[in-house]
């Protein structure tokens, strides 16, 4: 029985891009070579490679207007150094919102000294904090759109002179956002998009070279745009399947369609955590996030039983993460709304049996 995977990434990606990325593997465009051993430089990887980072601007609606799409390796975590590497000057202003945005911090205090402009530790990371100052003569400002972990998801960014960062690893292609209010988008690919192995950088070029220190060759936007993404080898498979992924949202209707979807399947589920008794929601309602609801058990005595409910019903993945305890149900852009309704189910279950 093919399982609900509701897990937080690597996670559930759309099995019409697996029979093709299958067929691939095996043999590309009836070229009687694999994509993952054909030449990065032949013209059927340049071409994947173009097709992937032009349909990335265009489905964020970013054409034309000076930005360049990478695809990179190391993962968004290595962007959190990255990113400070090339523009962190002096200071700059993080938003703290949960452990991923504590791990940029951690990599920004690196190379400069980094202003905590809020924080919602003070109470475990449930809320998105706003309504807070922002200092002038930041070089940046970083932000996350999406806390994985605690499921919570900015809707209102903050707004300065200084340009924005924003790590979108875990809802990036999901929702309508004015993305040219972003400078610099990164994401790793492990949610949205495709296999583990590569992140989107999507960067206003304007925003670079403006620091003084020598930065290496591998972690140099500059260098990374001037080669068209092809640096040094590209993770071939995985750009190549996150092309795939970003074709089928492009043929589905872009972010407007599958932004539709995402509400109506978070709608599903944050109706049941609100009505059920034996469940309570982890995320402040209004800052809930479309992508990973996060709820627990009212009654830690009924875990073994809602376990093995969710096991019958071949529901995959939505363990809490240990630092949120209980569940967290991640529904990203593949996910289909039957999935949802079949946790829901099991939840309302769950209330006629206790
Ligand atoms: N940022 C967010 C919001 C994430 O959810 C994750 C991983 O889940 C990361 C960063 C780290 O990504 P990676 O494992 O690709 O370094």
């Amino acid at each position: 029985m093919k399982k609900h995977n509701f897990s937080a990434g690597p996670c559930i990606l759309p099995q019409e891009v697996f029979k093709e990325a299958s067929q691939a593997i095996l043999d590309y465009n009836n070229s009687g070579l694999s994509v993952i051993e054909i030449s990065h430089r032949s013209k059927d990887f340049v071409d994947i490679m173009e097709e992937a980072r032009s349909l990335a601007l265009e489905l964020l609606g970013l054409e034309g207007k000076g930005y360049k799409a990478l695809f990179l390796q190391g993962g968004a975590s290595t962007q959190f150094l990255m990113t400070a590497y090339n523009l962190l000057q002096t200071k700059a202003g993080y938003l703290n919102t949960g452990s991923w945005s504590e791990k940029a911090i951690k990599e920004a205090n690196l190379f400069g000294e980094v202003v905590e402009l809020a924080s919602s530790k003070d109470s475990n990371f449930n809320y998105i904090p706003k309504g807070f100052d922002i200092p002038k003569g930041l070089d940046y400002i970083h932000c996350t759109s999406n806390n994985t972990i605690f499921g919570t998801q900015i809707k209102d960014f903050p707004v300065s002179d200084a340009p924005l960062v924003c790590d979108m690893s875990s809802d990036i292609f999901s929702r309508q956002l004015d993305f040219s209010k972003f400078d610099l988008i990164y994401a790793g690919a492990q949610k949205n998009m495709g296999p583990a192995g590569t992140t989107l950088v999507v960067i206003k070029e304007d925003i670079l070279g403006k620091i003084e220190r020598q930065i290496p060759s591998m972690l140099d936007y500059q260098v990374h745009i001037s080669k068209a993404s092809m640096f040094n080898t590209p993770p071939v498979f995985a750009v190549y399947t996150s092309m795939l992924t970003l074709r089928w949202l492009k043929k589905l209707g872009g972010i407007p369609a599958i932004e539709e979807l995402n509400e109506k399947k978070a709608k599903l589920i944050y109706s049941e955590i609100d009505v059920n008794p034996l469940v309570k929601g982890f995320a402040a309602k209004e800052d809930r996030s479309n992508m990973n609801a996060t709820f627990t058990l009212v009654n830690e005595d009924l875990k073994e039983t809602f376990d093995a409910m969710c096991a019958e019903a071949g529901l995959n993945g939505i363990n809490g993460h240990r630092s949120v305890g209980g569940y967290r149900a991640s529904m990203y852009n593949a996910m289909t709304i039957e999935s949802v309704a079949a946790l829901v189910d099991v939840m309302s279950d769950l209330e006629r049996k206790a």
